[in-house]
């Protein structure tokens, strides 16, 4: 697991509700990524591990079921948080997605708020690791419920990518992150970004920390990356 950002697999092979489902769920703070079938979601699970599962229950490749008994046979996978997707009148699905041990259960067509809703539910149940809402540090505080952030009581406003790079750095004050640490917590995307971009996104979300001349709490620690201290 990310450091206190929640990796979430969407097994969905409606590319559209996937891609709404992930963009949503990324506003959210989470990082997300989308296998189009079963036995994509089989790999990208082996490959690494999520902290919850979202496993449309009619997938091209490999059925729900089967994925389900899979991943309860596995060590890694016997406790992966898993929410199913199924279709409104499928009752019989739901009874047996249970008998094969999923966690909740949600009906489509739903809406995205009413899903997160049960991902965070799920997450606060199997992880309560994960349930922290709000980081605090010498003044800054980072609401993860509400994604607000404010410093010495000020309200800051920052956009999505800085919001998560602050939150990666406000999860171990001190701790030097890397560069390319931290475009793996903050930028949910496979493509390639150069250093330059974090260095970028870094400097902003300076600006909106030390607005009104407040003392700089990242310190740049040369070839290696940022910490918070
Ligand atoms: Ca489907």
């Amino acid at each position: 697991m990310a450091l206190g950002i929640p990796y979430i697999l969407i097994a969905e092979d409606e590319r559209g509700q996937a891609e709404v489902l992930k963009y949503n769920l990324e506003e959210d703070g989470f990082r997300v990524g989308v296998a189009p079938d079963g036995r994509q979601a089989l790999d990208m699970i082996a490959e690494a591990l999520p902290d919850l599962l979202i496993l449309d229950w009619m997938l091209p490749e490999m059925s729900g079921i089967n994925i389900m008994k899979n991943l309860r046979a596995g060590t890694d996978t016997k406790l992966l948080p898993v929410i199913m997707l199924t279709a409104r009148g499928e009752e019989d699905d739901r009874v047996r997605g249970f008998e094969v041990g999923v966690d909740d259960y949600v009906v489509k067509p739903y809406l995205p708020s009413e899903l997160i809703a049960r991902v965070h539910a799920v997450l606060r149940r199997a992880r309560p690791e994960l349930a922290e809402e709000k980081l605090e540090y010498g003044g800054i505080m980072l609401d993860l419920t509400r994604m607000r952030v404010s410093r010495d009581g000020d309200a800051i406003e920052l956009a999505s990518t800085e919001f998560r790079l602050l939150r990666a750095l406000l999860s171990r004050p001190g701790r030097v992150f890397s560069r390319n640490r931290l475009i793996d917590l903050a930028w949910s995307t496979t493509t390639f970004l150069e250093d330059r971009t974090v260095d970028v996104a870094i400097k902003r979300l300076r600006q909106a920390l030390n607005e009104g001349g407040k003392a700089d709490m990242i310190r740049t620690v040369r070839s290696e990356g940022y910490s918070i201290e």
